[in-house]
């Protein structure tokens, strides 16, 4: 399988096009998440301008929704309002099938009698997924989890994370009422060190608080003719990287990742960069101080001479890697600027 990655510029969100061919005879079609609420639109239009004209007869279009936080499902479900129809098939985990119905209705009732804002963020992040799964029924999608277990193209697209367990487990704690009342999971402002230029690998190992709701997220791995490897993450983190290490991850020969988060300090390591050691890695970030980190780009610049980091915020327009020229249509794009 040979594939065009188009990360589509969405501020602090994901929006990837994954354009995978089978040369001469299949072309299949992911949206992976599709920024925040109005980016759906903008996502469609770069799909109807660039891909749509040049498939091949022999053809599969579908969704991967990585978790669903708002800077990714919204903009998704705008995607899926819009290319339904073209669609048939989608991946990913509805939190609400891993939990009691019991528990489903406290979750309401707390979010009903406001409570507290990770419980309202919670329940909210449910009814979008009940959302998805209406779109899905209304366009009659094959729905599949996204888990370690589900099997893409023959594997040629791996999902590396989460584990079924991993899942299991992250859901009972981020459902826990308890728990939620007492963590506070809201943006908070950032604190700016002075050394992320002298020493930013301390900063990226500080913490690694990163919510469990954004340790479920799907982590992909696509592999081409050649065997190099593409890895996109969302917004996985450290705990779920080990999770992929626990079932078995191979860090060779990989070309590209995508950094965790739109390039957050939280959900990183310095080993785990190193451990990666990709040729470019890319943020899907709108260019804030958080995102991507000063100190991660620094850490990647110290630790890893030969690779380049991009982030889509620097043109504000599409970043796309191709894997094989020959394969696609020339689309008659530059090159991009590492940060
Ligand atoms: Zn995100």
């Amino acid at each position: 399988m040979e594939y065009v990655i188009d990360f589509v510029y969405v501020g602090d969100g994901d929006a990837i096009i994954v354009w995978a061919r089978n040369p001469n005879i299949a072309d299949y079609v992911f949206f992976i998440d599709g920024g925040n609420a109005g980016n759906g639109q903008k996502i469609v239009n770069h799909y109807q301008t660039n891909i749509k004209p040049h498939l091949l007869q022999s053809k599969a279009i579908g969704f991967i929704n990585s978790h669903p936080h708002n800077d990714h499902i919204n903009g998704l479900i705008e995607i899926v309002e819009l290319l339904g129809s073209e669609m048939s098939f989608a991946i990913y985990n509805d939190p609400v099938e891993f939990i009691s119905t019991e528990l489903r209705e406290q979750i309401k009732k707390s979010y009903l009698a406001k409570e507290d804002d990770d419980i309202s963020h919670l329940y909210e992040s449910f009814e979008k997924v009940q959302k998805l799964n209406e779109l899905c029924t209304q366009h009659n999608l094959k729905r599949s989890s996204a888990l370690t277990d589900s099997n893409i193209l023959n594997n040629d697209i791996k999902i590396l994370s989460p584990t079924r367990e991993f899942y299991q487990e992250k859901v009972q704690q981020f459902t826990n009422i308890e728990f939620l009342k007492q963590k506070d999971f809201s943006q908070k402002p950032p604190t700016i060190f002075d050394d992320e230029v002298t020493s930013p690998c301390t900063i990226v190992d500080e913490i690694n608080d990163a919510s469990p709701e954004n340790l479920t997220s799907t982590v992909l791995q696509l592999t081409d003719s050649s065997g190099k490897k593409y890895i996109l993450t969302a917004d996985a983190g450290v705990e779920s990287f080990d999770d992929m290490d626990n079932n078995g991850f191979n860090n060779e020969n990989i070309n590209l990742v995508q950094l965790p988060h739109h390039g957050s300090r939280r959900n990183v390591s310095s080993a785990w960069l190193v451990r990666f050691n990709p040729k470019m890695y890319i943020a899907s970030a709108a260019g804030n101080v958080k995102h991507p980190r000063r100190a991660v780009v620094n850490c990647i610049k110290r630790n890893l001479p030969n690779t380049s980091t991009y982030s889509t915020h620097t043109s504000k327009g599409t970043l796309s890697y191709t894997t094989k020229r020959e394969v696609f249509p020339n689309r008659g794009w530059r090159s991009a600027t590492p940060l």
